[in-house]
């Protein structure tokens, strides 16, 4: 079988001994190079391209839906568990802890849980919520999970490396919320995102109030496309005597956007990521759909 194989970008140091272990099960083997930000962004214009019969995507569970043949293989990732006894005296005041993580390490939060209830705390994993399948597993654009426990815990703990997973996480809650990464050894508390983030979106609202014309970002990734909302959007953008056209890549370039200069602004309907953590690389406003109507709403009321 001619099979494509794609890996995210902390997999792709492993491609050519998956390819060479594929092949010797009598495949062909081909191995997608191009970026690749999760399962939301399968290869498949380049499988059919290539003819490939399948395509393998390491490192994410499924998404959504696609018509293609797609095998998922999970990537899971033993993160040391020592660090577990250090945020004991963090979590000294609080009974009740929620814990979130990625599916690299969901395997691990049974253990996890173990831990804190031999010390006497009452544990809830987040519950499967959206594109986040398993319990307990959040993704950067799906933390619903975390919210589902959000009135049951005093503090929520994201287990795992980085800041783009639990980011999302404390944007959807209202609890302490603590991130523990077992890789750096690093444990903080990062609830001072919520407000940075909110002055971030109304000062997006407010740049937004003088602009005349909306692009309309549409990705054509499996997971981000919403031509839906994008329609729906640009007749609210028109209804309001603006300009508004709609803006198709598959991975939006931000210099090629800032290059597109009678546009006055841009609104997001892809990765919803990109309107929290890169807005700032774009010289003109980049609004989540909420935020425009919101705008709208403003430069509205403001015409009577
Ligand atoms: S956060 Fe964005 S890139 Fe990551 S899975 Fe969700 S839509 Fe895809």
């Amino acid at each position: 079988m001619r099979i494509l194989l794609q890996f995210p970008e902390g997999l792709k140091q492993k491609a050519l001994e998956h390819a060479k272990k594929i092949e010797k099960e009598g495949n062909e083997v081909l191995i997608s190079a191009s970026p690749c930000f999760g399962a939301c962004d399968l290869a498949l214009d380049e499988a059919k391209a290539v003819n490939a019969e399948k395509l393998i995507h390491f490192g994410h569970a499924e998404f959504n839906k696609v018509d293609f043949n797609v095998e998922y293989i999970e990537y899971k990732i033993d993160a040391p568990l020592e660090i577990l006894k250090d945020s004991l005296t963090l979590l000294e005041e609080f009974g009740r802890l929620g814990i979130v993580t990625t599916i690299q390490h969901v395997h691990q939060l049974g253990a996890i849980k173990e831990f804190y209830q031999k010390e006497g705390k009452s544990v809830s994993l987040g519950k499967p919520y959206g594109f986040a399948k398993k319990e307990g597993q959040i993704l950067g654009c799906d933390a619903g999970s975390a919210a589902t426990i959000d009135k049951d815990v005093d503090v929520h703990i994201y287990f795992g490396g980085g800041l783009f997973h639990p980011l999302g996480a404390v944007l959807n809650t209202t609890k302490p919320f603590l991130s523990i990464d077992p890789f750096m050894g690093k444990m903080e508390f990062l609830d001072s995102y919520r407000e940075k983030y909110r002055k971030r979106s109304r000062g997006r609202i407010l740049a937004a109030l003088n602009a005349k014309s909306f692009g309309i970002l549409v990705s054509t990734k499996n997971g981000q496309f919403n031509m839906k909302l994008a329609e729906i959007l640009k007749t609210k953008i028109e209804e309001a005597n603006l300009a508004a056209e709609i803006l198709v890549s598959n991975t939006f370039d931000f210099s090629s956007l800032d290059n597109l200069l009678e546009f006055d602004a841009f609104v997001n309907t892809a990765c919803p990521r990109l309107v929290n953590d890169d807005s700032i690389r774009i010289r003109k406003p980049l609004l989540s759909s909420n935020e425009l109507i919101e705008s709208l709403g403003i430069i509205t009321s403001l015409r009577k």
